[in-house]
């Protein structure tokens, strides 16, 4: 018997590596006309590494203090900052304490109880939000400095006060420019990029992969309102993005698409297709897929 042509399409698809969870999505990605794609774990490979430990000075925390007590706070978080700083924690063989009453707030970062005092973890520009103190000052300089370089700065704070940065970087994905590129002639725009992280480390990745149309230091909420300006402007909007902080604008999207292997779970549910086979590229592929399987539907 043949198949209709929606459901070989998402067969077809599922050989690409992309699980499209019903035809009327099948039959949707094909109608994309603007991408928005989001940056630390999607156009990135979302194994980010600690590349620089900076305790302020006159902390009284060395660097293995820092990592170790921002290691402990980040213990329960999914996000891949935390993994990388748990990692670094592991290498270095430091003993991480319990964190109690764990908090995270998308987009922003963590706070957690321990060893009896309040650790928050996160975006400087947030945490340090317009205060004038001295260590604070001292730590947006330093986050500023680590930003230019092309790293995002996370801001460890005791108490508090602020305590000391860490810088960490990510590996662009291999396929992320020739992704962009196709997606570009598909839709006949270029992508835009919407990220949580900060405007210069977004400005230099950007530059790399050819995205012009840059929306940084977002909010989730503020990457569905990005997505619902396009839509307002009458495009139908593919969205792909990994995080928790993605899952408002994977829904309000007209598709979304997860990033699989180290997608949050929040992510992979609201999402209407899953790669699982970790490869950016199979996106362009699918929104093609579509198209195809839709001229053969009328
Ligand atoms: P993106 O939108 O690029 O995937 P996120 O919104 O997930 O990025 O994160 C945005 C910023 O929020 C990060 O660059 C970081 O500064 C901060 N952040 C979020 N979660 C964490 C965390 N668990 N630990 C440290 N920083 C975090
Ligand atoms: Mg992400």
């Amino acid at each position: 018997a043949t198949m209709p042509p929606l459901l070989s399409a998402i067969a077809n698809a599922g050989r690409h590596g992309v699980l499209v969870k019903s035809a009327v999505v099948m039959e949707r990605l094909g109608r994309t006309d603007a991408v928005a794609l989001d940056k630390t774990g999607t156009l990135t490979e979302g194994t980010p590494r600690v590349t620089d430990l900076r305790p302020l000075a006159g902390s009284g925390f060395s660097e293995d203090d820092l990592l170790a007590l921002a290691a402990a706070a980040e213990h329960p978080s999914e996000h891949p900052l935390a993994r990388a700083v748990v990692d670094a924690a592991r290498t270095r063989g430091l003993a991480l304490a319990a964190a109690e009453d764990f908090a995270s707030t998308p987009g922003v970062g963590v706070t957690a109880a321990v060893d009896g005092r309040i650790v928050a973890v996160g975006t400087p520009a947030r945490l340090i939000n317009g205060r004038t103190d001295s260590a604070a000052a001292r730590a947006a300089v330093i986050a500023a400095e680590l930003e230019e370089a092309g790293r995002t700065a996370v801001l460890v704070e005791a108490d508090g006060v602020p305590v000391g940065v860490l810088g960490i970087a990510d590996r662009l994905r291999p396929d992320a420019a020739a992704t962009v590129a196709a997606l570009a002639r598909l839709t006949g725009r270029t992508p835009a990029l919407l990220t949580g992280d900060n405007p210069r480390a977004a400005a230099h990745l950007a530059a790399e992969v050819g995205i012009t149309d840059v929306r940084a230091g977002l909010l989730p909420k503020d990457k569905v309102d990005a997505v619902r300006e396009q839509e307002a402007a009458g495009r139908r909007v593919l969205v792909v993005g990994d995080g928790v902080n993605d899952a408002p604008a994977l829904a309000a999207a007209h598709t979304g698409i997860a990033m699989g292997r180290a997608g949050s779970d929040l992510a992979l549910e609201t999402a209407d297709a899953v790669i699982v086979r970790d490869e950016l590229a199979t996106v362009p592929a699918v929104v093609a897929l579509s198209r195809r399987a839709r001229s053969f539907v009328v």
